[in-house]
């Protein structure tokens, strides 16, 4: 069965995406996925055909058909989110942003006059890298719409088509860029992982965030390492981050430097590893410990 590898980090602007890139050049045969569904941007530095384009169904909504409707209000006293409105001129209507499609409505609605339909929330992607050089390779993404929030359920959509595909090729790893924090759709990217590697950088907030993450990757009991991105901005919360790594016997698999290429290349749409700068030194040796680490 495919390994599944995990970078994810505490907090979002992290270097995560960044690592994740990184890994993808140096990692061989393997499936990548992008998990952070509500800000997905491996996209952008990953050159790729999109081969296929499905929709996510993330859930139900509820719409009056207006042309039966008696104005009684029932379906507004029982709907606890608030999303039946009235209008003097169009009546009832239901507010899609509010609506959780518990369908209470519909049963207290006599004329039959409310559907439930399915919400089509986002979009997901099979897609072919199509790097310079590199053998092409699957790649799965996607895209949730704007207000929508069942981003763990488009997450396990990801993980279970990439999954699939590996599977059928017998590939012997998937590559996630995970979703940030430790909501739904960050645990939906732990699930099942082989080895998940978490990114920090020295701030409070970076730090207090990887405990949190931690605390939530224990439940999973996954294997993980930690990476401290631009440790050089604050060497002293950095030595305060693996000290802390240390006393509770995680491990460290190496420090990244603060590194203007990194900036650039993003900007450009491109990995960290096709130049050569400290960072991308810095990353090959991350991936040497992962790979003693996993046996690779
Ligand atoms: S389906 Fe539930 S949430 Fe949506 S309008 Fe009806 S009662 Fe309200
Ligand atoms: S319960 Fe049915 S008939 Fe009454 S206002 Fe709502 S949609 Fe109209």
């Amino acid at each position: 069965m495919i390994k599944k590898i995990v970078v994810l980090s505490g907090k979002g602007g992290t270097g995560k995406t960044t690592i994740t890139g990184a890994l993808h050049h140096l990692l061989g045969n393997h499936v990548l996925a992008d998990c952070d569904v509500d800000a997905s941007n491996l996209h952008l530095l990953t050159p790729h055909k999109v081969l296929e384009t499905i929709n996510y169904v993330g859930g139900n909504k509820a719409k009056i058909l207006s042309e039966f409707c008696i104005w009684c209000g029932s379906c507004e006293n029982i709907c606890r989110f608030d999303a039946v409105k009235f209008d003097t001129e169009k009546g009832y209507f239901i507010d899609p942003y509010a609506c959780e499609g518990c369908k209470a409505c519909t049963y207290v609605c006599t004329q039959n006059c409310i559907a439930i339909e399915k919400n089509f929330s986002g979009e997901y992607y099979h897609s072919q890298t199509m790097e310079k050089n590199a053998e092409s390779l699957d790649f799965f993404h996607a895209h949730l719409y704007p207000g929508e929030e069942t981003s763990g359920g488009l997450v396990a959509e990801v993980v279970n088509l990439s999954m699939k595909y590996g599977d059928e090729k017998s590939v012997p790893y998937l590559l996630v860029d995970g979703a940030p924090g430790i909501g739904c759709a960050a645990t939906s990217s732990i699930v099942g992982a082989y080895y998940i590697l978490i990114v920090t950088e020295p701030t409070e907030s970076g730090f207090h965030d990887m405990k949190r993450l931690i605390e939530t990757i224990h439940n999973f009991h996954s294997p993980f390492g930690i990476v401290i991105n631009k440790w050089d901005i604050n060497p002293d919360k950095t030595q305060e981050i693996m000290d802390f790594a240390k006393k509770n016997n995680y491990a460290l698999m190496g420090n990244i430097p603060m590194d203007e290429k990194v900036v650039q290349s993003t900007a450009k749409g491109k990995s960290i590893m096709e130049e050569d700068s400290p960072a991308a030194h810095s990353i090959r040796e991350i991936f040497s410990k992962i790979q003693k680490e996993l046996k690779i």
